[in-house]
């Protein structure tokens, strides 16, 4: 069988998204994708698997299908903490995300707060980037989804006043010390200057919707030109499968 890109990151009814598992696995075979689900696996997101048992109910239902089975952990969160090893090694991969960053006084600037963050943009990237590097230290996850995302109020600012070289340079690095890949977001598409730092050092990169509706889910072409416009190639990106986990333990 010819090669088909993975949209390793697509939500279902389970959280916040539109289709059921069934309709996410239809729309991806429609585009010639190889599905996955990647709900949210929060305390901290308004609908999502909110607890260690709906986890454990989320895991269950998506062994019923051919689907692989992901979910999207906001690292801010404790939940990603409390699955026990032999739940965690059930997911065919896992996606952290900084839904929030953490500033130095201990407070947190969400990425989608209404609210302008009390501070400067210089110093909420300083933030962004730290939060960045402890999450790639800290947290088990094969994925860092959608890694250009600020909050809402800095996210029309030109991209040189948010990405400085030395921030992306930090940035990558922080991402191949810990063999994490670097989404290509859909929905949140990165600037190709910061994905070919990483691709020019040698961090995997992966495919993402990040879709929720019919219309988003599997929608991986744009990302998948940009991989290949960089000189990835097809097998080289994240495909679970191929490239296993770290955070499952081998079949
Ligand atoms: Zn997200």
């Amino acid at each position: 069988m010819s090669w088909q890109p993975v949209d390793c990151h697509a939500q279902t009814v389970f959280s916040d998204g539109a289709l059921t598992i069934e309709q996410v696995i239809e729309r991806a075979a429609e585009l010639n994708v190889v599905p996955s689900v990647a709900d949210h696996i929060s305390h901290d997101v308004a609908r999502a698997v909110d607890s260690v048992e709906a986890a454990r109910r989320y895991i269950a239902a998506l062994e019923q299908y051919d689907v692989l089975r992901g979910g999207e952990f906001c690292w801010h969160d404790s939940l990603w903490r409390e699955l026990p090893e032999e739940l965690v090694a059930r997911f065919t991969h896992r996606i952290g995300s900084l839904h929030a960053v953490r500033l130095a006084s201990g407070d947190h600037v969400h990425a989608f707060s209404r609210r302008p963050p009390s501070i400067a943009v210089e110093d909420y990237m300083w933030a962004h980037l730290e939060s960045l590097e402890t999450l790639a230290r800290e947290m088990p996850v094969d994925i860092v989804a959608h890694p250009t995302l600020v909050t809402l109020a800095f996210r029309k600012l030109p991209i040189d006043e948010l990405w400085t070289e030395e921030r992306e340079e930090r940035f990558v690095e922080a991402l191949f010390a810990a063999d994490i890949a670097f989404e290509i977001s859909n929905r949140y598409p990165p600037h190709e200057r910061l994905v070919k730092r990483a691709v020019d050092r040698g961090v995997r990169v992966s495919l993402g919707s990040d879709g929720h509706t019919l219309e988003q889910v599997a929608a991986i072409a744009a990302p998948l030109a940009m991989a290949r416009r960089l000189g990835v190639r097809d097998e080289d990106i994240y495909d679970p499968r191929r490239h296993g986990s770290r955070t499952r333990a081998p079949a």
